[in-house]
């Protein structure tokens, strides 16, 4: 669990990246700048850590590109406080950056392998979301809905409704959507049944797996 000078500056080099390829919201890019991505890998893959690239992180899942990571985070628009809720915990990356801009994070993981790993390790760090929770994302979480955003981090063949129904009214729900090839979509609550959706370019995930195992 060693987080050297070596590794803050290459994590500089990887927020000037975003910078470049057009990420502006000073909240996620100190949230890269501080969060040690190394640690949320296998040893082994030290020198990947802070390139601008997904990587295995066991049981077939994957650690999102940073570019992603931080591209999502930036449209769900958080302010300290929000209660926010993500589908696909995995490593634990992009629930870190959540914590990081001040949410209230509730994480959903339907691995159990990563999802116990995951619990284990944030509080090692010291990120505390809400709640971690071993279930299937496509029904979200209507114990504790409303949310001020919603983050999808798989690639969800259709937009699964219960996640539209438990947003708040002006709240955020980002979701790649498709198949093999996914599009970023937006869809901003307008009022109960008033829903606006903008679409932001494509995008490739793992898939949003139906049911838990
Ligand atoms: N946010 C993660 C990205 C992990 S990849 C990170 O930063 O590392 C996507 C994750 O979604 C995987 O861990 C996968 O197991 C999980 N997943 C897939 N379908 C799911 C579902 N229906 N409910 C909850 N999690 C799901």
């Amino acid at each position: 669990m060693k987080d050297t000078f070596r590794h803050h500056g290459l994590r500089q080099q990887l927020v000037n990246v975003l910078k470049n390829k057009g990420i502006t919201h000073t909240g996620v890019l100190a949230a890269v700048g501080k969060i040690p991505r190394h640690l949320f890998m296998d040893s082994g893959f030290l020198n990947h850590a802070y390139q601008d690239k997904a990587f295995p992180i066991g049981a077939d899942q994957t650690i999102s590109q940073p570019y992603t990571v931080a591209f999502q985070s930036e449209l769900m628009q958080i302010k300290p406080g929000h209660k926010v809720l993500e589908i696909g915990t995995g490593s634990g990356y992009q629930t870190a950056v959540l914590c990081e801009l001040g949410a209230k994070v509730y994480s959903i993981e339907r691995q159990n392998e990563l999802f116990k790993k995951t619990s284990k390790f944030l509080p090692k760090l010291g990120y505390r979301p809400k709640k971690l929770i071993f279930g299937d994302g496509y029904i979200g979480l209507k114990a504790e809905a409303p949310f001020d955003s919603i983050i999808v981090t798989a690639g969800a063949p259709f937009v699964p409704r219960p996640l539209l129904s438990q947003l708040k009214i002006g709240g955020r729900l980002v979701i790649p959507v498709g198949d093999d090839v996914q599009i970023m979509t937006l869809f901003v609550r307008k009022g109960p049944k008033e829903f606006e959706k903008e679409e932001l370019g494509e995008f490739r995930f793992v898939p949003l797996l139906e049911d838990k195992n």
